[in-house]
């Protein structure tokens, strides 16, 4: 079967493979397809791509925005088929890429203040050399035995609300839907259950999106439930929105997912990925990946 991935992270943000490596780890995989997703930057798409190339994999050009969100979790929008080349999105993706550099030396000061007495260096030799997550905290949390579980360093220090919380800037979804179809992407939003919404809720929420030029809904996750994803696949078509998947990989950063695998054992075939090429031959009047 031609199966899919995209939604994966790389080193250029909080992945711990490097871009070229994801995509090897793919093909092993036996995935045809994946998108490069990384938070906020599309540094790692040149190699990405250039390694796709070489294998055999089809690389679609991604990125994964977060966008300003007062309730639940988070929100974030993913990016695909992205002209990464226009300049015009990495210019802006620079002003998120500087707010988190400016938060991550926060986050490390108040776990020193709790008594907690790790460094940014630490966290800094961990990423691989892109830019810093919160997941390197966790992991230096963890391989320090500060905490017992990655998801522990999360659950008391770092989730929003968490001891060592720190807020960061993000632009208004408007604007981060804007910017991705400035670079002729098609705007998607990511892991829904993230905005911890149901039913009308998050309906009309979706439904604003859409109006301010949505096409997408991340509807196969690595983490929804199979009841989640029959509820998010009738929205997808209730508001005639396209229908996308995947893993959320991050490799050793989040061991627990697998390239191309969801909790609900689905799979997903090339056959997505075509609808995707077919909206975006029609909205842009573009031919091919
Ligand atoms: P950052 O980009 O630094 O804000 O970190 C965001 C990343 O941290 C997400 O992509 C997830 O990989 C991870 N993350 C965020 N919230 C949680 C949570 N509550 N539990 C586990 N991982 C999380
Ligand atoms: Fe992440
Ligand atoms: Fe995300
Ligand atoms: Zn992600």
């Amino acid at each position: 079967m031609n199966y899919i991935d995209l939604h994966t992270h790389s080193t250029a943000s909080d992945g711990s493979y490097k871009p070229a490596e994801v995509v090897r780890l793919a093909k092993e995989a036996g995935l045809v397809a994946i998108s490069l997703t990384d938070h906020d930057t599309i540094d790692g798409l040149p190699e990405a791509l250039a390694a796709g190339a070489e294998l055999g994999v089809e690389v679609i050009p991604g990125v994964e925005i977060s966008a300003e969100f007062a309730g639940g979790d988070s929100m974030h929008i993913l990016g695909y088929f992205l002209d990464y080349a226009d300049g015009r999105l990495d210019q802006r993706l620079a002003r998120l890429k500087k707010a988190r550099a400016q938060r991550n030396p926060k986050i490390v000061a108040k776990l020193n203040a709790l008594g907690i007495p790790i460094t940014y260096e630490q966290v800094e030799a961990l990423s691989g050399g892109g830019q810093v997550g919160r997941p390197h905290i966790a992991r230096v949390l963890l391989e320090g035995g500060y905490v017992r579980t990655f998801q522990e360093a999360f659950d008391l220090y770092l989730r929003k609300g968490g001891l060592a919380f720190v807020p960061k800037f993000r632009f208004p979804p408007a604007e981060a839907l804007a910017m991705i179809r400035e670079a002729k992407g098609i705007p998607v939003l990511a892991h829904p259950f993230t905005l911890g919404l149901t039913g009308a809720a998050l309906k009309d929420l979706v439904k604003g999106l859409k109006s301010q030029g949505l096409a997408g809904l991340e509807v196969f996750y690595s983490e929804h439930s199979r009841e989640q994803e029959v509820q998010y696949l009738a929205l997808a078509r209730d508001l005639d929105l396209l229908i996308t998947g995947g893993s959320d990989f991050h490799g050793l950063n989040k061991p627990e997912v697998s390239l191309g695998r969801f909790r609900s054992q689905n799979r997903l075939t090339y056959e997505l990925l075509a609808s995707l090429k077919a909206w975006r031959e029609k909205e842009y009047g573009l031919v091919g990946a």
